[in-house]
């Protein structure tokens, strides 16, 4: 990167205001940097150049006004999960592959409102269902920390994109770990928030009970700064809540003198490598040494997380992918004879292995018969999942684990083998049955690659939660790390 752009959100913020350099100048850069690295990493799918400069020339006259606010004229990507009008929307299917929404999702109309600059739209697993990204119509997305590694997933594109330094800023989902994980996996910053916190209005669903639009960047602090735009109600979205929001940054210099973590046991049964468990070992020190109490704690239903999410998540998935008929929008199978004919031609095409998967085992769980035995149980699961947390928040006040149980793994490793994929998501599909907010921060390297630490906060408490984040930070260095191999080659 050019050294006389910054990487860090306030201080792209600031050069902007002083006229150091122009919104332009800097989206030119990134632009830059896409088309000179992305090639090998294929974090995009599709690069907004044309759209991107227009809209720098409108933050740099709102700059020029007076009447920009933060956040005015800094580039940002979009999982590519979300609507964007008349720019294609795949969701990283061959389904979506010649989608152009007429509307925006709300958090774009945001985004917009405040003068950020959208670089382009970030691969991601198909339709948000995977751990490495490799389930794309548009190709498996690289590690920029070792390219024979995949980034995690579903949001691999956006993680892989900002710590490569083609973008400040990425949104993403997380319906089971789909922000957290790639974070972990990229060495990057993923914010989860509060089901509810922010709309998902033109956000393509895929289980809409556990969906969740979030954030991942270089630190805390800049997560806090773009929450403060796309959080809060939408009438547009039933399950956005009606709560006030507030300034996220306001925490940033939080005291952990006093605080109260939780380490639940039942996360310790899974087996870490001796890496992993060092690097959470330092984690857990440093918080003790900024003043912060450790606390061992229970979450006795936690190891039914999975087999309930694996129920629960296919089940809104099989109802929520029922609309791509072929009809209204999306592929259509040519030369088909008659209705039934067309929609399973065009589901065969436009579907890839793993959503063909999901959709047959949530058909299955929902048909009468199993309904009660399989949906009806996960559902009962899940509430004595949170009733877990609830009983935790009465005696501490953020509870940390480790984002993954392993680094990034190769490429294939594990693409035959959907179990073992799944349980990628061992730690963070609790919260995310909860509906709690959990953010993952870097915590060190084992092996040269990036380890999450992931801190799971009570509802709504987002604000503190980047506070502890940042405060780690703050004495840290771990988020500043990035890849040595791309580093070398000036990425
Ligand atoms: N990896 C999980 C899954 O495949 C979570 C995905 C997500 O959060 N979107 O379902």
């Amino acid at each position: 990167m050019d050294d006389s752009f910054p990487k860090e959100i306030l201080k792209i913020s600031d050069g902007l205001k002083k006229r150091k350099f122009s919104s332009v100048e800097i989206t030119k850069e990134y632009l830059r940097r896409i088309k000179a690295y992305d090639r090998e990493i294929n974090s995009f799918i599709t690069i907004c150049e044309e759209t991107a400069i227009e809209s720098a020339l409108e933050a740099d006259k709102r700059i020029a006004k007076g009447a920009a606010g933060t956040l005015a004229g800094i580039p940002y990507a979009n999982k590519d999960l979300f609507c964007t009008k008349d720019i294609l929307t795949t969701c990283g299917s061959r389904m979506l592959s010649n989608f152009f929404p007429p509307y925006d999702a709300e958090i774009i109309s945001r985004a917009k409102e405040n003068s950020l600059v959208m670089l382009g739209k970030t691969n991601m697993d198909e339709f948000a269902m995977g751990s490495s990204n490799e389930t794309s119509y548009f190709g498996a997305v690289k590690n920029p920390w070792d390219l024979r590694k995949v980034p995690g997933g579903s949001s691999g594109g956006s993680a892989a994109a900002v710590i490569a330094n083609l973008t400040p800023l990425a949104t993403g989902t997380d319906t089971g770990g789909s922000i957290r994980q790639p974070s972990a996996f990229c060495g990057v910053s993923g914010l989860k928030p509060t089901y509810g916190r922010i709309s998902r209005y033109g956000m393509v669903a895929f289980a809409s009970s556990l969906d969740q639009a979030g954030i991942i960047g270089h630190s805390a602090a800049d997560l806090a700064f773009f929450l403060n735009i796309i959080a809060g109600f939408d009438p547009k979205d039933s399950t956005c809540i009606e709560k006030p929001t507030e300034d996220y940054s306001r925490n940033l210099n939080f005291p952990l003198q006093g605080i109260k973590f939780g380490l639940p046991k039942e996360f310790f049964k899974t087996e870490l490598n001796s890496g992993l468990q060092q690097i959470f070992a330092n984690a857990i020190s440093l918080v003790e040494k900024l003043g912060g109490k450790i606390v061992d704690i229970n979450l006795p239903h936690s190891s039914l997380s999975i087999p309930a999410y694996y129920v629960i998540a296919p089940a809104e998935c099989s109802s929520n992918l029922a609309r791509y008929d072929g009809i209204r929008f999306g592929h259509r199978a040519p030369n088909t004879s008659n209705i039934e004919e067309l929609y399973e031609k065009t589901r065969s095409e436009g579907f890839g292995a793993e959503v063909k998967r999901r959709v047959l085992i949530g058909t299955y769980a929902l048909s009468s018969g199993y309904y009660d035995e399989y949906y009806t149980k996960a559902q009962k699961v899940r509430r004595l999942i949170k009733n877990d947390f609830s009983e935790a928040y009465k005696s501490v006040d953020f509870i940390l684990s480790p984002t993954t149980p392993t680094t990034a793994f190769p490429l294939n490793e594990k693409t035959d083998d959907p179990t073992l994929m799944y349980l990628q998501d061992i730690f963070t599909i609790p919260a995310s049955l909860a509906g709690l907010p959990a953010i993952s921060i870097p915590a060190g390297l084992d092996k040269g690659l990036p380890v999450g630490l992931q801190i799971i906060g009570d509802y709504f408490q987002e604000a503190r939660m980047l506070g502890v984040a940042n405060k780690i930070q703050q004495t840290t260095d771990w988020h500043k790390l990035t890849p040595k191999s791309n580093s070398e080659k000036k990425l």
